[in-house]
């Protein structure tokens, strides 16, 4: 970190600051120029406020060197996390299929929906229970009783299950769940980071709909600071001036973070689209930029859909995306 300091700052104010990062235990080293006088801060800068540095009236700016995110950053754990969910293992080369309908609408439903899933080569079963809606007045979920009827359809076909949790106070009902997802509107819900960051589930983390790669990276930082790894991070498109899509797929995201960070990153390619026809294409991109897995919205009857009808595909366009993926995955395997 490098604070650069406002010309004739007076010297018991460059000493009082530079005393306290000391005592905070950095090393810093003064560097007197003609305009500005510079300190550079070695050590480990994770936990120093910024904030607090620049509100100084003698500071001009501060400029951080190198990334905030410590535990979850690949510098210092170069190799790929894998996460397993029940045997299933995503990332460092394992790649996994999340698929099923936005919502849980009824024991038939979802049970149908996870058999066909299955077939086609899905890990894991999706179904949202409690559902973030931007109108209270749409269908919001089964709650409680769709987290059951999941549990049923783990029942009938063995695959894990993951739903979104929407609030701390429900965690206890999430016992049951394999893998707790938090949407993308929760993602900077730093109260529930911190109690998953207590439990010792597999937390999926949906990119929000206007947060930076290094702002979800933060996020999942929480969790883990919290004693929690086990954490998949998912691409699903942020908000853009575009109207045309729900949201922009952000593929380079995909490609970047997993530079960026050793944990598995996997795409949601239905919330990006909102538009069932994208969602093959927009798979595809996802898998050759060289995502951890897919997450996708499947429905047994698209048009009836109690939530997000427009971007759910079929069992069966769902089995030829895993047939394409598949066929990527070979080609960027032999390369
Ligand atoms: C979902 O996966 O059902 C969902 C609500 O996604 P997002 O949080 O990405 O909007
Ligand atoms: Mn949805």
């Amino acid at each position: 970190m490098v604070v650069v300091l406002k010309k004739n700052t007076d010297e018991a104010r460059i000493s009082e600051l530079t005393e306290w990062l000391r005592s905070i235990g950095l090393e810093v080293s003064r560097n007197d120029g003609e305009f500005e006088t510079v300190l550079c801060l070695i050590g480990d800068t994770s936990h120093v406020d910024m904030d607090i540095i620049s509100s100084l009236d003698f500071v001009e700016h501060v400029t951080r060197i190198t990334e905030p995110f410590k535990s979850v950053g690949r510098k210092l754990h170069p190799n790929d996390t894998v996460v397993e969910v029940n045997g299933y293992k995503i990332g460092g080369g394992n790649f996994q299929f999340i698929a099923g309908p936005c919502s849980v609408e009824s024991a038939e439903q979802i049970c149908s929906i996870a058999k066909d899933v299955k077939n086609a080569g899905a890990a894991m079963l999706r179904g949202g229970a409690f559902k973030p809606r931007t109108s209270p007045y749409s269908f919001q979920g089964m709650r409680a009783e769709g987290l059951e009827l999941l549990k049923e359809a783990k029942k009938q076909t063995g695959m894990p299950i993951v739903s979104e949790i929407m609030d701390l106070s429900h965690i206890d009902l999430f016992r049951d769940v394999d893998v707790i997802q938090v949407g993308a509107r929760n993602m900077q819900n730093f109260e529930l980071l911190k109690e998953l960051g207590h439990t010792d589930k597999p937390i999926l983390l949906k990119r929000g709909l206007a947060n930076t790669m290094q702002e979800l990276l933060m996020s999942a930082e929480y969790i883990m600071a919290g004693g929690n790894g086990r954490i998949i991070l998912c691409e699903r498109g942020i908000r853009t001036f575009e109207p045309y899509t729900r949201n922009t797929m952000d593929i380079s995201a995909i490609a970047l973070l997993k530079e960026k960070t050793h944990l598995p990153v996997i795409a949601d390619p239905s919330h990006a689209a909102g538009i069932s026809k994208l969602v093959k294409p927009l798979s595809l991109a996802a898998v050759a930029a060289g995502a951890d897995g897919l997450m996708t919205e499947v429905h047994n009857n698209p048009s009836h859909a109690l939530c997000d009808g427009p971007q759910a595909i079929s069992p069966s366009e769902f089995a030829g995306i895993v047939k394409k993926a598949e066929e990527i995955r070979k080609v960027l395997n032999t390369r």
